[in-house]
């Protein structure tokens, strides 16, 4: 990276973006750099904003002759500051906001083509105005964007049934590091005409390319949707529900979400207007959610049935089914409120992991112990979606610590829990990927030779090292 910058870099940049499209001023900089939960300010030379792919590339192409780093950036709401740059990184953010058409919509082919910018919830509903579903869901939706979700590969409340992002993608436009335009905006549901390029932009977190444009997969619009909340007999017995659902319910099983009752309490001191649809305290609930693509379909019998049986089995002490659309989103609103109302209890330490499903109570309660030794009085706080393995595990501070004292030992909690989840042959980071956060930790669990392959991968698009340096693997130095 050179020292200086040309004189006329920054008037180079506005010829091409016009005015509309560059940020210099550090006041209007301040909320791009911004780590969402506060927990990071970065530093960038400005913030781009281009409007059109060839736009993207000649933003791209000037960078690299002039060997300055490049950080893309979607909504922002990534939790492991992938999208901002720091000091060191000497980066212009590249902002995707304004690229936000939605391209076209393909009812027979059910396929959407949308440009990076667009914000994911407006993907959702202009896909149900088409009688579609983009079945994408996250507490994030309002804010990120899809050029985000499919670099960060997102997953939410849905992956049980459709997967994550990485299996709702057809085809990509993409800007290399050089600038070129790789057009791979395929609609094709089979093709085998060589190595899969999309594949390794998915989840890439901006270090390859800039993903500018996407052909998304849309399916039939849910006409019918089942939501139960249900209090578990014990935190073991989620798996033998989990595996009736699978059986009973089959593919319309869409979310098997776990909720501590450490959450609702929380939520109800802190004044969300949650409300408790079991009158007894229980430790460990289940939120899920069925849908059928057709009315009157099979699906209420079904749930019935499965009802009966989690209580004659006794792995369900205590259940609601939703009796309407209120009611659901009353159940949805615990969930969407068990990330929400942890601040207000201090300091927390977050993890992001997953296990195999079946060892999500063995991980549980190993690192409620290891964590409990290791800091008394901390309090675990383990929700999320036990369905595919994905466990948010947090901590929050114990009462009357200071929270500074307690924030210093990130780390040293990271790493026992971290021990145990690859004890357990699970992944330190799930669904927020790696970013800046985690490249010490990822690289620290990854086999050498993993590490080594991707960073082959990677300095064989970007030799110059000028997309997102310093994220998602350990940096090589380019060749002077
Ligand atoms: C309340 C809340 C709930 C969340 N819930 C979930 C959840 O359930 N599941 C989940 O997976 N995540 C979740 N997240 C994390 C976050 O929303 C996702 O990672 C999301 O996909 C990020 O999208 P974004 O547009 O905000 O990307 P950004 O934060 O802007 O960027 C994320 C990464 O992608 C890269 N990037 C962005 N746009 C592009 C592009 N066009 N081309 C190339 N690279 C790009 C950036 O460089 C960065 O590395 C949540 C976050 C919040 C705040």
């Amino acid at each position: 990276m050179p020292n200086n910058l040309p004189n006329d870099f920054i008037s180079n940049l506005e010829q091409i973006v016009t005015d509309k499209g560059l940020i210099v001023e550090k006041n209007e900089i301040r909320p791009y750099i911004t780590e969402r939960r506060g927990r990071f300010v970065g530093e960038t030379l400005c913030v781009v904003k281009p409007a059109t792919t060839k736009e993207v590339s000649a933003v791209v192409k000037l960078c690299s002759d002039n060997k300055v780093a490049i950080v893309p950036q979607g909504g922002n709401t990534g939790l492991v500051s992938g999208g901002i740059p720091f000091a060191e990184d000497r980066a212009i953010i590249l902002n995707l906001s304004r690229m936000n058409t939605i391209r076209d919509l393909d009812p027979i082919n059910n396929t959407m083509t949308v440009e990076a910018g667009c914000i994911l919830q407006t993907i959702q509903d202009h896909a149900s105005k088409n009688d579609r579903l983009f079945p994408l869901s996250l507490g994030a939706e309002g804010t990120c964007e899809i050029g985000g979700n499919i670099a960060t590969n997102a997953g939410g409340i849905n992956v049980i049934r459709y997967g994550n992002t990485r299996a709702l993608i057809l085809g990509l436009e993409v800007v290399t590091p050089t600038g070129e335009i790789w057009d791979g905006l395929r609609s094709l549901r089979k093709d085998n005409t060589g190595y899969d390029l999309k594949q390794l932009f998915i989840g890439s977190e901006g270090t390859l390319g800039v993903i500018t444009a996407a052909v998304l997969k849309l399916f039939p619009s849910p006409k019918e949707q089942q939501t139960a909340f249900l209090a578990l007999n014990s935190l073991e017995d989620a798996l033998p529900l989990l595996n009736m659902a699978q059986s009973m319910i089959g593919d319309a099983l869409t979310s098997f979400e776990l909720i501590p009752r450490i959450g609702i309490e929380f939520s109800q001191k802190h004044g969300h207007r949650v409300i408790d649809p079991i009158e007894a305290k229980h430790d460990w609930y289940i939120l899920m959610e069925a849908s059928a693509g057709t009315a009157n379909s099979f699906l209420p019998d079904l749930f019935t049935k499965y009802m009966e049986k989690a209580f004659e089995e006794q792995w369900v002490l205590d259940g609601v089914l939703a009796q309407n659309k209120a009611q659901s989103d009353s159940f949805w609103l615990i969930r969407e409120n068990v990330t929400l109302c942890q601040k207000p209890e201090g300091g927390s330490i977050k993890h992001d992991i997953a296990v195999p499903v079946s060892s999500i109570p063995t991980f549980i309660r190993k690192a409620n112990a290891a964590v409990k030794k290791l800091i008394p009085g901390i309090r675990p706080y383990p929700f999320g979606h036990v369905g595919d393995g994905n466990i948010h595990y947090n901590l929050s501070q114990p009462v009357g610590m200071d929270k500074q004292a307690y924030l210093n030992r990130w780390e040293e909690v990271n790493r026992v829990v971290h021990d145990i989840v690859i004890d357990l042959n699970g992944s330190i980071s799930a669904e927020h990927g790696i970013g800046r956060v985690k490249v010490k930790e990822n690289a620290h669990y990854k086999s050498s030779i993993e590490i080594k392959l991707m960073q082959q991968v990677k300095h064989s698009f970007d030799p110059l090292n000028i997309m997102n340096p310093g994220k998602l693997i350990p940096s090589i130095q380019p060749k002077k």
